[in-house]
């Protein structure tokens, strides 16, 4: 049992992290500005006796110095995402991304606090060395090009939790967090299978970006968050750097057919160019793997739910919505 701060923790991960760590009987903090994070995610939580949270924001020091003293453990999930927030708002993602972790940092160094990163699977770049192991070089693009300031944000994260650790003792874990999906997960901010799920049960055109010949592997969030609390556990995990993720890959065109013929839809596939999609001279890279062997050396990692069953309950999710939201229309009505 620990006292666990979540960052972000009103987010679509953190949320399911807290959930996860209260069924281990843990004591969960939770901060987060909901300025992606849904109140609604955390609503159930509430009524727990050891659950506690702030509308805040990590840039909030004196805040944030007072949670990080009530906890032995900090899960920093606080941070800019998706690609499409990320190319709209760049200065929002590269301050909130390299701010954010400095003053989490410093704040938990103080009182030499455990610091969890959650870093991302952008940070391989244009890589094509796949699976990707985590002591490989990383391939950035241009600075021109927004997309990279996230994975570059990110990778400064990740330096700057590994020099704290080397130089001051600071007992960090470095993850980088694969695309990660499940029930809870918007489309608002560009992530593939809720944006087709909504438009396959709308019967709307499902948006193919690019040629739909990029490959991506969905790890459930289930698994992800129970690979966190794992990791934040284990002794052996501090100082490392961790992929998290699962292994099985999809086209994204096969994704875009698997979930019409899921949801029944009678959806057209269009394919859209990543030009008109994000950005003039968008890159996107065309597979995505994760090498999972040293998470799993280690604490025994195997993803559970693989992708139909997670695509069964994401359509289950958005349909039990569609029903909520129905339902009050009704009763307003
Ligand atoms: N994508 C798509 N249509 C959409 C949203 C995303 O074809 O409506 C593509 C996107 O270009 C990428 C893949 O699906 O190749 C996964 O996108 P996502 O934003 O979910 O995660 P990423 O892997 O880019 O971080």
């Amino acid at each position: 049992m620990a006292r666990s701060l979540i960052t972000g923790g009103a987010g679509f991960v953190g949320s399911h992290l807290a959930e996860e760590l209260l069924q281990r009987g843990d004591e969960v903090f939770v901060i987060d500005d909901l300025s992606t994070g849904r109140i609604d995610n955390i609503e159930p939580l509430k009524r727990h006796p050891k659950f506690h949270y702030v509308i805040d924001s990590v840039h909030n020091e004196p805040v944030l110095a007072e949670w990080i003293d009530r906890c032995d453990v900090v899960y920093h999930l606080a941070a800019a995402v998706g690609v499409k927030l990320i190319v709209e708002s760049p200065v929002n993602t590269i301050e909130t991304n390299v701010h954010g972790t400095e003053v989490v940092l410093k704040l938990a160094n103080k009182k030499k606090k455990k610091v969890l990163i959650t870093s991302t699977s952008e940070v391989y770049g244009k890589s094509t060395s796949v699976p990707f192991r985590e002591d490989q070089d990383l391939v950035l693009g241009p600075t021109t090009k927004g997309r990279w300031s996230y994975a570059c944000s990110k990778a400064i994260d990740e330096f700057l939790a590994i020099a704290y650790w080397h130089e001051k003792r600071l007992p960090v874990i470095i993850v980088r967090l694969f695309n990660t999906v499940g029930p809870r997960q918007t489309g608002r901010y560009g992530m593939v299978i809720p944006n087709f799920v909504q438009q396959a049960l709308n019967n709307e055109p499902i948006t193919v970006y690019g040629d739909g010949e990029q490959s991506r592997a969905f790890g459930y969030v289930g698994d992800i968050t129970r690979a966190l609390a794992d990791l934040a556990r284990h002794p052996q995990a501090v100082g490392e750097v961790f992929n998290i993720g699962n292994t099985t890959e999809i086209t994204i065109n096969a994704l875009a057919e698997r979930i019409r013929q899921m949801t029944g839809s009678s959806s057209e596939i269009v394919h859209i160019p990543y030009d008109r999609a994000y950005e003039q001279g968008f890159e996107d890279m065309p597979r995505r793997v994760p090498d999972i062997s040293k998470i799993q050396r280690l604490t025994g990692y195997k993803p559970s739910v693989e992708l139909n069953e997670i695509l069964e309950r994401v359509i289950a999710d958005f349909r039990n919505g569609e029903e909520r939201e129905f339902a009050a229309a009704e009763k307003t009505a």
